[in-house]
C-alpha cells in the first residue's frame, strides 16, 4: 500500500499524509487488493458490515479496525415517489441514513480511525458541519481516543447535540465550514492530532467509500443504473462511488466465486448535486471550466454540503474530473425544491432525510423536468444522512404543513 499524488504522480509510504509533498496535489491509496478480494468481515464483526471488502480497505491488520456495523445499508425501490414525478424509470434510493450514526460518514471514519490507530495515533481532529463530526466522535470513542471536533457556530443544534453525546472536546468556530477545515489543519500539523477531516484530506477516509460502489454493485446483481445522483460538498463520495464500480467487477465476481457472470463493466452517469446557495462545482460544470473556484458566502438549508471551499478548491476540481469521466453533471437545487423532496420522501417512501440527504431526490425531479435525463432511465439517489440530524427543519415545515392543510388546527393539548 502507498499513497500516490492525483496530480504529479509521486509515490509516498502509507503514512498519516494530507498533500502532496512536492507539488500540494491531493493523495489517493494505491496498491491494495492484489491478492485475495472481499475478505475481512469475519476478523471484525459478527454482523454484515463494509469490512466484508476488508482487503480492499487501507488498514494492513484488521485486528486495528474499528467497527460500529457500518455499511450494507438497504436499497429501496422508490415507486411511489417516481411515480409522483411522473417518472417511467426505475427509482431507487441508497439509504446511508441507517449506518450508525445516521450518515455515510461511518464508512469514512471507521477506515480513517482504524488506519490512525494502526499508525500509532492517540488523537483525532475533524473538521465538520455536523455528520462527519458526529462519526468521528463515535469511532474515537469506540478506539478509545481522544477527539477534538470543529464545527461552524450555525451548525444544526441536533448535529451538535449529537457529536457533544460522544465526548469529545467540541470547538465551535466562526463562520463557515472553511474556517473550521483550516483549523483542523493547524492542530494536526502542530500537536499531532490524525486529521480525519472528510474532505480529500485524508486518503483514508476517501478510500472507504469505494464500498458504495462495491455495494450497489453487488445489491444489483452486476445490473448497472444509468445515473448516480450524488450530494456534493468536497465530493469524495461521488470519486469513490466511481472508484467502486471500477473494481466492483472484480471485488464482487471473486467475492461470489463467479467472474464470468459479473461482466458488466459500466460505470453509472454521476451526477454532482449541490444546493443553489453553495455550487461551486455547479457553477464550474455550467461554465465549461475545468477548474473549480471557491464560492463566496454561502446560504442554505443543506448544511451537510454547504462547503465554499475555500482554500482547498482542487478538492472541487477533483471531484468534477469524476463527474466528467462517467459522462455525468452537475446540477443545484432551490431550498424550496429541498424542502418539497423531504416532504416527499416522508410522506410517499417513509424515508425521513436530512435537507443534503434530499437534494439528490429534489435534482432527479428537476433533470427529468428540463430533458436532462430521459424518463425511462434507472436512477440510484444517494440518501446521504438522517432526518434526525435537522429536526428544526422538520417542525418549521409540519408548522407549514398545518397551517395549509388544517387551517384551524387546534393550538391545545389534546
Ligand atoms: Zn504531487
Amino acid at each position: 500500500m502507498n499513497l500516490r499524488c492525483v496530480d504529479c504522480d509521486a509515490l509516498f509510504p502509507a503514512s498519516m499524509m494530507y498533500h502532496c509533498s512536492h507539488c500540494g496535489g491531493i493523495l489517493e491509496v494505491v496498491g491494495l487488493g492484489t491478492g485475495t478480494c472481499g475478505e475481512g468481515n469475519e476478523r471484525v464483526s459478527a454482523q454484515p458490515t463494509m469490512w466484508r471488502y476488508g482487503s480492499r480497505l487501507p488498514v494492513e491488520d484488521l485486528s486495528y479496525a474499528v467497527s460500529l456495523g457500518e455499511g450494507i445499508t438497504p436499497i429501496h425501490a422508490a415507486n411511489r415517489l417516481a411515480d409522483s414525478f411522473e417518472f417511467e424509470g426505475r427509482l431507487l434510493l441508497k439509504d446511508e441514513a441507517v449506518n450508525p450514526t445516521g450518515s455515510f460518514k461511518d464508512r469514512m471514519l471507521s477506515v480513517a480511525v482504524s488506519r490512525a490507530k494502526e499508525l500509532g495515533f492517540e488523537k483525532v481532529v475533524c473538521a465538520s458541519s455536523g455528520n462527519a463530526g458526529a462519526s468521528a466522535a463515535a469511532y474515537a470513542a469506540k478506539a478509545g481516543m481522544e477527539a477534538v471536533i470543529l464545527a461552524p457556530v450555525h451548525t444544526p443544534r441536533e448535529k451538535l447535540t449529537q457529536i457533544a453525546a460522544y465526548g469529545p472536546e467540541v470547538r465551535l468556530v466562526e463562520g463557515h465550514y472553511s474556517n473550521s477545515y483550516r483549523i483542523a489543519q493547524q492542530l494536526s500539523k502542530e500537536f499531532g492530532y490524525a486529521n480525519m477531516t472528510t474532505t480529500y484530506i485524508n486518503p483514508y477516509a476517501v478510500e472507504a467509500l469505494k464500498t458504495v460502489g462495491y455495494e450497489l454493485y453487488e445489491q444489483l446483481e452486476g445490473w448497472i443504473p444509468d445515473y448516480v445522483f450524488v450530494p456534493v460538498g468536497a465530493g469524495p463520495l461521488l470519486k469513490g462511488i466511481y472508484r467502486g464500480f471500477t473494481e466492483a467487477r472484480e471485488v464482487v465476481g471473486i467475492l461470489h466465486g463467479d467472474v464470468e457472470k459479473h461482466k458488466d463493466a459500466r460505470i453509472p452517469k454521476l451526477i454532482a448535486v449541490q444546493a443553489e446557495g453553495c455550487a461551486p462545482v455547479v457553477k464550474a460544470y455550467e461554465s465549461g471550466l475545468d477548474k473549480v473556484s471557491a464560492w463566496g458566502e454561502p446560504y442554505t438549508i443543506a448544511s451537510g454540503i454547504s462547503d465554499p471551499l475555500i482554500g482547498y478548491e482542487q478538492d472541487g476540481t477533483h471531484t468534477l474530473q469524476f463527474v466528467k469521466a462517467s459522462q455525468g453533471f452537475a446540477i443545484s437545487v432551490s431550498d424550496d425544491e429541498i424542502l418539497q423532496a423531504m416532504r416527499a420522501l416522508a410522506v410517499l417512501e417513509g424515508v425521513f432525510a436530512e435537507p443534503t440527504a434530499a437534494c439528490s431526490v429534489a435534482a432527479v425531479k428537476k433533470a427529468l423536468q428540463a430533458g436532462a435525463i430521459p424518463q425511462s432511465c434507472s436512477v440510484v439517489c444517494m440518501i446521504t444522512a438522517h432526518g434526525f440530524k435537522d429536526f428544526k427543519i422538520y417542525q418549521d415545515m409540519e408548522r407549514e404543513h398545518r397551517k395549509c392543510i388544517f387551517p384551524s388546527y387546534p393550538h391545545r393539548p389534546f
